[in-house]
């Protein structure tokens, strides 16, 4: 692995309703109406070495790389094939087209590539997908990618991040983590975990709620821990001042993403 330094940056951090929700006028919707801070798009993160690698490509894929100024795409990672994840794959159609002339390489367990073979047909001459498999470990720019499984149904991954100085799991879906995954996330500086519900989690077996997700952080006793993938209104709403105040009881280590928060790894 280099020392060029990385950067991860939040590109969305909500889960697949974002915040506000069309449809939806509860506190944490109202307050993400008036303070762009609090409004979340789909999740998914930028890593930028040398190069732009993208870990999930959520529908808002064009606004968020317009609002990081972002050019370039080299690659791409995919969790899962959940619309959330891969519903901004399609913009990479008339990059490839028009300016890079060089397929984008797509990394992704079997079934999320089928699921985006069947549904994005029109792009093979924009993709060229590389099949992963469990625990199968990948250097892009600098940076270890290991697919560990996510309890989030089909072949849906986490991944490890590694670079020189950086150890970082990314958990945008999943719910209690299987044995063997956790058997990575020991010594993890980063840990950047789902925490979808509020109060009761209504799909424990592929989400974490708030508080399940603070108990996983504090069992990996990871050294920052970040909150991902939230709704913010589900099944109680909570609004981002009010969960700020709830994680300042642990003093520093746990922290809500937000879409556009970039760290150094
Ligand atoms: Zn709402
Ligand atoms: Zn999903
Ligand atoms: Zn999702």
């Amino acid at each position: 692995m280099s020392k060029t330094t990385h950067t991860l940056t939040f590109l969305g951090t909500g889960a697949s309703c974002g915040v506000p929700s069309f449809y939806c006028g509860c506190k944490a919707c109202d307050e993400a109406r008036i303070d762009l801070r609090a409004a979340r798009d789909c999740s998914d993160l930028l890593i930028r070495g040398e190069q732009n690698t993208l870990v999930d490509a959520a529908p808002e894929l064009r606004l968020q790389l317009i609002r990081e100024q972002v050019d370039c795409i080299d690659q791409v990672v995919v969790t899962h094939g959940h619309f959330d994840h891969i519903g901004g794959i399609p913009q990479l159609e008339y990059y490839v087209k028009l300016k890079s002339g060089a397929l984008v390489p797509v990394y992704a367990g079997q079934q999320t590539l089928a699921t985006m073979s069947q549904q994005f047909g029109f792009m093979t001459d924009s993709l060229a997908f590389n099949q992963l498999v469990a625990y199968q470990t990948i250097e892009l720019d600098g940076v270890c990618y290991t697919a560990l499984p996510a309890a989030h149904g089909g072949d849906a991954f986490g991944f490890l991040i590694q670079t020189a100085q950086t150890m970082a799991a990314y958990f945008p879906d999943t719910g209690q983590l299987p044995a063997a995954t956790l058997g990575y996330l020991e010594d993890l500086d980063i840990l950047i975990i789902d925490a979808t519900f509020n109060a009761r989690n209504w799909m424990p077996h592929s989400h974490h709620n708030i508080d399940e997700a603070i108990e996983l952080s504090r069992s990996l006793q990871a050294k920052r821990t970040y909150l991902t993938h939230l709704s913010m209104h589900y099944d109680e709403p909570i609004t981002l001042r009010e969960l700020e105040q709830k994680l300042s009881a642990y003093e520093g280590t746990i922290h809500v993403a937000h879409d556009g928060l970039t760290i150094e790894i």
